[in-house]
């Protein structure tokens, strides 16, 4: 079990919060530039199987057609082919579907080869057995964290008010991360609940959806600013650089892309610092925007200021360290 990392006192990043940046003394991150090709995970990907019949957001009824593009399989074989592109060797998968069946399913990706690291799961927080549930999900080592899909549920507020306090006990106990699957509308209530339960490591997955294609004068703009600014600041959450690109007007090249979120990256370092920013693709949802190796090369120049202890710690040293994933092979 390497639970133990990431348990590391979330507490602590949080007193510190966005002060000084402590990654050039962790030991996985020291050398740096070097090392940094080798050291490289993808925080953020899905696989899935349309036949297994539990992801309703991407088949059912109201799923619409901007999801045609990925209403498909994606396999092992496609996520090894655009991670070995990009020189990554090992990726974080995250479930698509609210089933323990489909979480089963990707621990068994864990189990065939080390390109998946590790797994981000589901139970049903809810649930009056949702202990137990999550204590046999968690005998699997490869089961890093577990991810409630609250950007579809219909309470902004679920997650402080659902959630059994034998649930919560239980990612405790077996040391689970908890990913934020979150809009700029739910960060008020994620404030509350991390607050609550500072042992519980959290990570907020694609910079919580900021609304760039929004106009400047959306609502959401001042929500997202304030829920972020609040959580880098009184939480020990950690925050991905991923989803990004289908979050933004369409752009043509890395370059523009790159231009378009960099005072996003400014903010995000200022409130998080960068030993608490992951790198993640959100693939295969991001290639409705671009494809793999583009969301890559845009990264790389925005993260080109960087010194190199900082870029390796974004693009993958965080990551191990968070989700307490095995070194590489
Ligand atoms: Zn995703």
């Amino acid at each position: 079990m390497t639970h133990d990392a990431a348990a590391a006192p979330p507490g602590d990043d949080a007193a510190h919060g966005a002060a000084p940046d402590r990654t050039a003394q962790d030991p996985a991150t020291r050398d740096g530039g070097a090392q940094q090709g080798a050291h490289r995970i993808d925080a953020h990907c899905h696989l899935w199987r349309l036949a297994r019949g539990d992801y309703g957001w991407l088949t059912g009824e109201d799923s619409g057609d901007a999801l045609a593009p990925i209403r498909r399989d994606f396999e092992l074989a496609d996520l090894a082919a655009v991670t070995r592109r990009a020189g990554i060797h090992r990726a974080v998968a995250v479930q698509a579907a609210p089933t323990v069946e489909e979480t089963y399913f990707l621990l068994r990706f864990a189990r065939e080869t080390p390109l998946v690291a590790g797994v981000v799961g589901w139970a049903d927080l809810s649930a009056p057995d949702a202990a137990a549930t999550i204590a046999a999900l968690a005998a699997d080592p490869a089961l890093k964290g577990l991810r409630p899909m609250l950007q579809d549920l219909p309470e902004d507020d679920w997650i402080t008010r659902r959630p059994t306090a034998a649930a919560l006990a239980a990612m405790k106990a077996a040391a689970l991360r908890f990913d934020a699957l979150v809009m700029p509308r739910h960060l008020a209530p994620l404030l509350r609940f991390l607050t609550a339960h500072p042992d519980l490591p959290a990570i907020i997955d694609h910079a919580a959806k900021p609304a760039l294609a929004a106009p400047p004068g959306d609502p959401r703009h001042a929500l997202w600013r304030a829920g972020m600014a609040a959580l880098g600041r009184e939480t020990g959450a950690r925050v991905k650089l991923s989803g990004l690109l289908t979050e933004m007007p369409p752009v043509t090249s890395a370059a523009e892309a790159a231009a378009l979120l960099r005072p996003l990256l400014a903010d995000l370092l200022e409130w998080f610092g960068p030993s608490r920013i992951v790198w993640g693709s959100d693939w295969p949802v991001l290639t409705l925007a671009a494809p793999y190796a583009l969301w890559d090369e845009t990264t790389t120049l925005l993260l080109a200021d960087l010194s190199p202890d900082n870029r390796a710690a974004i693009q993958g040293a965080n990551a191990a360290r968070f989700y307490g994933l095995e070194d590489a092979p």
